[in-house]
């Protein structure tokens, strides 16, 4: 039976650090970190989704401030107030929830929020940095997978691993984590050919495709680990909706390690949010002393360490 990854835990144990990190922030007289969410609209699944990192935010100790905005309001007034939070000393992080309403430019949206407050690390600065290894704000997801990789994997250098999915928020951040910890990194898509044998060949396994169940038993080589960040909402033959990963869960056993879906990559990306707002908080607090921040975050030194040692 292959190790269950047990996402939960692991993103409590995170939020455990990220809780310790704003103890010591107040007590060396620093200002509490800040997340601003703004919420533009009724769209249901980003109210639930923004509730949830609200309250996320209240058990580490983050202040965290909602922005709630008519679906009518204009991409000026948007822009204004990222530009006033943008300059807020007290605001370390702001999130805009996608998806926006049709008549505001979501890109020149998420460009305005500036790259040191960009703790989705969505910024095109944030992008550019972290495909140079030049540090910055790490995706919440990709980080993650990364962390939960690192979870059952000691040396990362010289293993194959193939990206399926080759998204801006999942799929190309994730391999390029994946390149900077040594791996030798194939990455797929839809119009890839010969999946299943490129599968076959790899130590590690991301899928990130939004494709149920795509990864069959006979795609994974014994031993391989697997992380399944797929999320689609599926009627279970009982009625009930039910989530559904991207892998076949129960024909993996012979994986050394798979998470589950839900219970795996979910919890850690509300987790990483924490921790990253944490580390911006830090950063922007120390005359922008960014990546030596970065490097005491639970971020890119903790699996490139497997690298750097060897
Ligand atoms: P996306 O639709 O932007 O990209 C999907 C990618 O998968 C594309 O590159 C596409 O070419 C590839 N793909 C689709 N079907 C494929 C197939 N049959 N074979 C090979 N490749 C295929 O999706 P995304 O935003 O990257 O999200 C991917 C999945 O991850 C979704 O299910 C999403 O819900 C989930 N997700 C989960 C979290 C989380 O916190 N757990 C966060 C983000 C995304």
């Amino acid at each position: 039976m292959a190790d269950i990854i047990d996402g939960r835990a692991i993103a409590r144990q995170l939020d455990e650090k990220t809780k310790a990190q704003v103890d010591e922030m107040i007590a060396a007289g620093m200002t509490r970190p800040g997340l601003v969410v703004i919420l533009v609209g009724e769209d249901g699944a980003s109210q639930v989704y923004v509730r949830r990192k609200i309250k996320a935010c209240e058990k580490v100790g983050i202040n965290s401030i909602e922005h709630r905005l008519p679906a009518d309001t204009s991409q000026e007034d948007l822009l204004a107030l990222i530009d006033k939070l943008n300059k807020d000393p007290e605001v370390h992080g702001i999130l805009c929830q996608v998806p926006l309403p049709e008549h505001i430019d979501t890109r020149l949206v998420l460009r305005s929020i500036s790259p040191e407050k960009d703790v989705d690390g969505f910024h095109p600065v944030n992008v550019g940095r972290l495909s140079t290894g030049t540090g910055g704000i790490v995706p919440c997801t990709p980080l993650g997978v990364m962390i939960l990789l690192q979870s059952v994997i000691d040396d990362f250098v010289g293993k194959d691993a193939v990206v399926i999915g080759k998204s801006n928020i999942v799929g190309k951040p994730v391999a390029n984590l994946l390149l900077d910890a040594e791996c030798t990194v194939t990455v797929t898509h839809i119009y890839t050919h010969g999946l299943p044998e490129i599968a076959r060949k790899a130590d590690i396994i991301v899928a990130a495709a939004g494709a149920p169940e795509l990864v069959k038993g006979d795609w994974v080589k014994p031993g391989a680990v697997i992380i399944d960040v797929g999320i689609t909402r599926i009627m279970g033959d009982d009625g009930k909706e039910k989530l559904v990963g991207d892998v076949a869960f129960d024909e993996c056993q012979h994986a050394k390690a798979i998470t589950p879906v839900p219970g795996g990559v979910g919890p850690m990306t509300i987790a990483c949010l924490l921790a990253n707002t944490v580390q911006a908080a830090k950063a922007l607090q120390s005359n922008g002393a960014r990546d030596d921040h970065y490097h005491d975050a639970p971020s890119r030194s903790m699996f490139t360490k497997a690298a750097t040692n060897a």
